[in-house]
């Protein structure tokens, strides 16, 4: 096999050498990955900056000018997180910005970002310090984070910037609301321990969700009566940004709203706030050909063709986070046209054309964005009986594409 590939390798550079080529032209070292994604045929994200500060000034109008910080975990829902921390890092309504890696909170530092980042996770003892010199702002959510912190501070030189994180109810990070309060002091008697904000997460339940509020508000106040000055309160994600005015505090924590949906299908609010689209998810067409009256389509056999009918493959599949129930109904744009997904392999999709040829292989396929309702993030979602954070699957080996506005 192996001396095969070398004389195949021999052969080439020989024809290349033969056609008066360049060696390097004829078989590149490495390829540019850094090129325009639009230029290839694979999947893309085309990520609009004017679409990002505009949803980021339009929440603000829902919360009366009160602070964002923007929750760009799971790779800012799949877009892209240092694309979008770095246009929403000139937004005036930004605070900051908000995840649960710590790998990606020093990211971000690394790309240039300067508002701060709250790492709202764990971190690896070994990547303590390099948090600490990125001046990204830890969270105290266990018992063991204070034991971790406390030993962080111990020989760092820098100020270690903490916030409290408190469970209310989402039973999942914090420490307990109704735990007594000692840890807190212990953790002041620190010099080299900063407090900068309490947080916590509300429920989507709205009553339990007053419920969580008042619980908050009692540590406040318990915090208050200690002595200790607490600015930066915020408990609210986009949900109970919306329906409650009260989880407001010094700030809010929205997800998905800064992404450009609401967080559950056809809110009154859509109505009321106009948010925008924030990608486009585009692949070029490889294949055009006429399937036959009952010729069928994927490993599964999942479509048998009704009729003759020209079928279009695009290369984006589940492997890259498109959603394989797209095959229950969602529609792609190829051409100004709409068309039905058909089958959804792990790399590949199908689409039915109709009887006429009317797209070519090259032509682009915007499976997402906010040309025609249909493939918008809501109307892909509404098409596939799921809900609005599919994006989140996206690999974050999608390249990306950053433009000014979507014309
Ligand atoms: C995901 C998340 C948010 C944001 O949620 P959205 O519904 O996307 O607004 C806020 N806070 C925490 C702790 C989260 O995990």
């Amino acid at each position: 096999m192996e001396s095969r590939r070398r004389t195949f390798l021999k052969k080439l550079s020989l024809s290349a050498l033969s056609l008066g080529m360049p060696l390097s032209t004829a078989w590149p070292k490495s390829f540019n990955l850094k090129r325009d994604p639009r230029k290839g045929i694979n999947p893309w994200l085309e990520i609009s900056k004017e679409a990002y500060l505009h949803n980021a000034a339009e929440i603000s109008k829902i919360v009366k000018g009160k602070p964002i910080l923007a929750v760009l975990k799971n790779n800012a829902y799949g877009i892209g997180d240092l694309e979008v921390a770095k246009i929403l890092d000139n937004s005036p309504h930004i605070y900051g910005f908000a995840l649960v890696k710590e790998k990606r909170c020093i990211a971000l530092r690394d790309a240039g970002v300067e508002k701060p980042i709250l790492l709202m996770g764990d971190f690896a003892n070994d990547l303590g310090k390099a948090l600490v010199n990125a001046d990204i702002t830890l969270s105290v959510f266990s018992e063991e984070s204070i034991q971790k912190i406390y030993a962080l501070q111990k020989d760092s030189i820098k100020k270690v910037k903490v916030q409290l994180y408190f469970d209310t109810g989402l039973g999942r990070m914090g420490i307990p609301y109704d735990r007594p309060l000692d840890w807190v002091i212990g953790l002041l008697k620190e010099d080299n321990i900063d407090i900068t904000g309490i947080f916590s997460t509300l429920t989507s339940s709205t009553n339990f969700a007053k419920e969580q509020i008042e619980r908050f508000d009692s540590i406040s106040k318990k915090l208050g009566q200690m002595g200790i000055p607490i600015e930066n309160r915020h408990i609210a994600p986009s949900s109970s940004l919306l329906e409650l005015r009260t989880s407001h505090l010094d700030m809010v924590r929205p997800g998905i709203l800064l992404h450009g949906s609401f967080p559950l299908l056809n809110m009154e609010y859509e109505n009321q706030y106009t948010l925008k689209p924030t990608f486009k998810l585009k692949a070029k067409i490889i294949r055009v050909e006429r399937l036959k009256k009952d010729d069928t389509i994927g490993f599964s056999r999942f479509y048998k063709v009704p009729g003759d009918q020209w079928i279009a493959t695009i290369p984006i599949g589940w492997a890259d986070g498109y959603s394989s129930a797209a095959e229950n109904g969602a529609r792609v744009l190829i051409n100004d046209k709409l068309f039905n997904v058909i089958n959804v392999n792990a790399s590949h999709c199908n689409v039915v054309i109709g009887n006429e040829k009317v797209v070519e292989v090259g032509d682009v396929a915007t499976m997402i964005g906010p040309e025609a309702p249909e493939i918008t993030p809501k109307g892909f979602a509404q098409l596939i009986d799921g809900h609005t954070y599919l994006q989140i699957n996206y690999k974050e080996s999608l390249p990306k594409y950053v433009t000014d506005d979507f014309d």
